[in-house]
């Protein structure tokens, strides 16, 4: 079978998006990351000069990689300018990386609306661009920049400029989407007549843009007509809509098509390498997220449980273990006691018959209090570990006291103090914050630190409130929801009150406690190995 290669441009394209910024030192962990997933080609970006850029360059020169390639990117050549005279061209030739981008420009309503240069002159910025690099021994792959608006526009002059890179020696023309108009049967189309066009002459690639939510798909559809190369970003960060998602392209290729783009090994952390990206990029976690998402296997319906339980392909499309992924089990008041079963035993609990049943009797008694345990699984573990004997409390609380105090001057200040037991020994801790929660939060943590180091790096990373019983005004019920990380896994925990700063409490306290439970891990109940499957 035909191989297909994936390309990386997160720290280059990627970085387009919206609040993106990413330090040299990030940056290198990334092409780390990138390569332990078995990424191909990971694309750094421009080895300009400014000081960001050469740190970056100049470190990614000293690292070992196991086998990702790390490209640069540039332009063609200047107009009216000699290829060997073109600084950037010469920067480019004198870097380290073995393999060199070039994006060029295939429409001409951009040459003659934007760079005012001619189509003949820019058939020769190709040529000699390309050519220039192969002499300096660079490998090229060739970025034709708005190919499919050019395609549509006047397919002959875009076959001209695809076919002068390859003359000139690029081993790859990768036809880009710019602005992410196309469809995957536009696409479809041009690729296929590229690839016959080409003749072998050089490999195609594709890069997409999602302005028209397509560029997954089509990204797949070029792959399904020859394009061996695809470009894209982890978790389609980019500039608008975002680049083509590899986060998704890398599965569906290796799962349903196929290929064998990376081993099943270097698969199975996609889900971890594509967190980890929006960790290190300050983005949340989409929950949604295809393959990777929390709530990519999460079922919900009982009906849909019991199908989940007796065989995964029901309602799952593959398996989440390829993907590093796995199933979760919502808790609702639709769902019966296999859930709670379901769950109790990827927790590793051995929950007797009357004890599910208490469970559940519990469970149901307080969702109509307002507990909502389905974004919150690290409460609801606690829940069960409670009725099967197995939950350890961190700490005894003696109690705590908030103080918020509001001056003449407008200043708000909040400080919190609190008294807890561990193991017999008393801890008394104060903390200010800046409200009455992250007072709270910081007095406890400071408090169970001594004892409990590895707690105190806990981030919490969401805290969402919301009031149950509107009429009731400021006397209502409040809910909080808590989610957590421990820059691996993330988890939600919950807690309900007619007073806030009592339900974060709760809240707060789940999610270090869950954290802190002794846990052999054991594979999500309901998992069949032989269920495993590639189409
Ligand atoms: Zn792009």
């Amino acid at each position: 079978m035909r191989e297909v290669q994936l390309y990386d441009t997160t720290l280059r394209d990627g970085m387009q998006g919206q609040g993106m910024s990413l330090s040299a030192q990030e940056k290198v962990r990334v092409v780390r990351k990138l390569d332990d997933l078995g990424i191909r080609f990971v694309e750094a970006g421009f080895p300009g000069s400014n000081p960001k850029e050469r740190e970056l360059f100049e470190t990614l020169a000293e690292v070992e990689l196991r086998q990702a390639v790390v490209c640069s990117f540039g332009m063609t050549r200047r107009r009216d300018t000699d290829a060997a005279d073109d600084e950037s061209l010469q920067l480019l030739a004198a870097g380290f990386v073995p393999v060199v981008t070039l994006v060029g420009k295939t429409w001409g309503l951009h040459l003659e609306k934007v760079t005012k240069v001619s189509r003949d002159e820019n058939l020769a910025m190709i040529r000699d661009s390309v050519a220039f690099l192969r002499d300096a021994g660079k490998r090229v792959i060739h970025d034709a920049e708005h190919f499919f608006d050019a395609y549509r526009d006047d397919p002959g002059y875009a076959l001209e400029c695809v076919r002068a890179a390859a003359d000139a020696g690029a081993e790859n023309i990768t036809l880009c989407d710019t602005n992410g108009s196309s469809l995957p049967g536009q696409v479809a189309e041009a690729t296929r007549t590229v690839v016959e066009g080409l003749d072998g002459k050089a490999e195609v690639g594709i890069h997409t843009h999602n302005d028209a939510d397509c560029a997954v798909a089509n990204s797949l559809a070029a792959v399904e007509e020859g394009a061996s190369l695809v470009q894209g970003t982890m978790n389609g960060y980019g500039e608008r809509c975002g680049n083509a998602n590899l986060a998704s392209i890398l599965p569906a290729l290796q799962l349903k098509l196929g290929y064998e783009c990376v081993t099943e090994e270097e698969l199975s952390q996609l889900t971890e390498v594509s967190h980890f990206l929006d960790e290190l990029c300050n983005m949340t976690p989409d929950p949604d997220q295809p393959y990777v998402g929390r709530n990519a296997f999460a079922h919900k319906g009982g009906m849909h449980v019991a199908g989940v339980n007796e065989d995964a392909r029901t309602f799952e499309h593959v398996d989440p273990n390829r993907v590093g992924n796995q199933r979760e089990l919502l808790v609702s008041e639709l769902s019966g006691k296999g859930t709670v079963v379901s769950r109790a035993e990827q927790a590793g609990l051995d929950l007797d018959e009357q004890q599910s049943q208490r469970a559940l009797r519990t469970l149901k008694e307080r969702e109509h209090r307002g507990y909502h345990y389905e974004a919150a699984p690290a409460s609801f573990e606690l829940l069960l570990r409670r009725e099967a004997g197995a939950y350890e409390p961190l700490f005894m609380l003696e109690g705590f006291r908030v103080i918020t105090e509001k001056r003449e001057d407008g200043r708000v200040q909040t400080e919190a103090t609190i008294k807890i037991w561990i193991d017999g020994e008393r801890y008394m801790r104060s903390a200010e914050g800046n409200g009455p929660v992250n007072a709270l939060d910081t007095a406890l943590r400071d408090a169970i630190g001594d004892r409990h180091p590895h707690l105190a790096d806990i981030e919490l990373t969401n805290y969402k409130v919301r009031i149950l019983d509107e009429h009731h005004g400021t006397g209502a019920v409040t809910r909080v929801l808590l989610d957590s990380s421990d820059g691996e896994r993330e988890w939600g925990s919950i807690g309900v009150s007619e007073n806030i700063i009592e339900a974060s409490w709760e809240a707060l306290v789940d999610s270090l406690e869950y954290a802190f439970q002794p846990r052999d891990e054991r594979p999500p109940a309901g998992e069949r190995p032989d269920t495993a499957r590639t189409t």
